[in-house]
């Protein structure tokens, strides 16, 4: 699930930043109402849960809500369908499954993203856990970065295999070896074509950096652009301040000559998220795989629990494909843990046709959405099967907003009236975010064998 709020009511609890703005953001003091009920959002500390906090969501999710458990494509959670009157006992079961900030009014500002085997990746040049933790703990211990936007992100990035270079964020920054890292704002670690590189840190620097670039952010927030825009976001200050010139603002030692513009990140894997993974450790694995289209019911979460206590001493890790990621089972139990994560519905291939797809709420939960997007991705992912058909990348979104992807996916598929989308295809994205248009108005069986003609070209 998008992070991003569905088109609702007011929220239910504590509905402002701490600047005042009005916030549609779930959180875990803000419930927020969608049409299926009230949406929880719970933040997890570098996409980490353990076995004991999954069963306790697992409990409050069968109590007070109509059950349906989200992954979300910032490698949290969240509650969906939350029964009115109940939010008082869902906040209080999840703190007392210690799922909340140290303290309350640093909930939302707990956005720092780590590859979800950060510290146990082979391909990684750094264990960038240890910053993202530090990070995360002043975020929350400071009480002056509680006005950041619940959206403010921060990535840190050690140079994993396995990596999510699609969703911008506020501040990156990107390993290049054991002492350095490179950084940007509101942007991605650079693969060889797109994003780019502001300059470069001493590795030792990385977390006085951070908050430099916080405290000059923080002298703007609230403030407004040239462009009318209110400054809530990094992307919001570069229309009038270039990265350059914030860089000359940090009092900082950093690093910028030729080479900023021309360096990128090694590519990451593609669907290194699904099924074995190596570990650094060779005596052990990660084993990844999908809950389809990011969602898991009660019963299915304390499964999962169950197994993660059998073969992972309880950790379970969340990641921003809206997947899990089961670090350290012993490489000879690599087949019985994916067995078993089959056999709980869970998606472990990326052949699948739902591997690749991704929707917002749609219709049953947002008040926006033309089309009901989870029930026709089933519906287009048995039909592409039919036609033998996998296309890497397709989104379904009720609406033109695209809350699910945060860049254009290979094909996205845009709600017209219930059962029937707009199908565009990523080629040139100067013309429509989208890509091109390549049919209009289209049924699910119509698009599938648009989709299909389409894959059929590219191979
Ligand atoms: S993309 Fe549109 S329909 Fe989907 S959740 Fe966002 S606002 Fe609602």
């Amino acid at each position: 699930m998008p992070e991003s709020a569905t088109k609702t009511s007011k929220p239910v609890s504590a509905g402002q930043t701490k600047t005042g703005r009005a916030s549609a953001c779930p959180g875990l003091f803000r419930i927020v109402p969608a049409l299926d009920g009230g949406i929880c959002r719970i933040k997890l500390p570098l996409g980490r849960l353990t076995s004991r906090q999954a069963r306790a969501i697992a409990d409050i999710a069968g109590r007070s809500s109509a059950g349906a458990i989200e992954a979300t494509n910032r490698a949290n959670l969240q509650i969906r369908g939350i029964r009115p009157g109940t939010e008082p006992e869902v906040i209080a079961a999840l703190l007392a499954a210690d799922l909340g900030a140290a303290n309350a009014g640093a909930d939302d500002v707990r956005n720092v993203m780590v590859s979800p085997l950060a510290g146990n990746d082979p391909a990684q040049i750094l264990d960038a856990s240890d910053l993202a933790q530090r990070v995360l703990q002043r975020l929350q211990a400071e009480p002056r970065y509680h006005a950041l936007s619940p959206k403010f992100g921060i990535q840190i990035d050690g140079g994993e295999a396995m990596a999510m270079l699609d969703h911008p964020n506020d501040i990156w920054l990107s390993a290049v070896d054991h002492e350095t890292f490179a950084f940007g704002f509101a942007g991605c670690p650079p693969l060889k074509d797109r994003d780019r590189t502001a300059g470069f840190i001493a590795a030792a620097l990385a977390e006085d950096f951070v908050f430099a670039c916080l405290d000059f952010f923080l002298s703007l927030n609230g403030t407004r652009n040239s462009a009318g825009q209110e400054i809530s976001r990094f992307r919001h200050v570069l229309i009038n301040i270039t990265a350059e010139e914030i860089v000359a603002r940090i009092a900082l030692p950093v690093r910028r000559d030729i080479t900023s513009a021309d360096w990128h990140r090694t590519s990451p894997i593609g669907f290194a998220h699904l099924g074995s993974r190596p570990q650094s450790d060779d005596r052990f694995v990660a084993i990844g795989a999908l809950p389809p289209l990011g969602r898991l019911d009660p019963a299915t979460l304390r499964k999962l629990a169950d197994l993660a206590d059998k073969a992972t001493l309880g950790e379970i890790r969340f990641t921003p494909w809206q997947s899990i990621v089961l670090p350290n089972v012993a490489a000879s139990d690599s087949q019985s843990v994916l067995n078993l994560l089959d056999s709980l519905g869970f998606i472990t291939q990326a052949d699948q046709p739902l591997a690749a797809m991704i929707t917002c709420a749609g219709s049953a939960g947002c008040g926006s959405a033309h089309a009901d997007t989870k029930a026709d991705a089933i519906s287009l992912a048995h039909a592409l099967r039919a036609l033998d058909t996998a296309v890497f990348g397709i989104h379904l979104s009720g609406c033109s907003k695209s809350c699910a992807a945060p860049r254009a996916t290979q094909a996205t598929l845009v709600g017209t009236s219930p059962g029937h989308y707009d199908v565009f295809w990523r080629e040139d994205t100067t013309t429509n975010k989208f890509g091109a248009l390549i049919g209009a108005d289209q049924s699910i069986e119509q698009a599938g064998r648009l989709l299909a003609r389409r894959d059929s070209k590219q191979r």
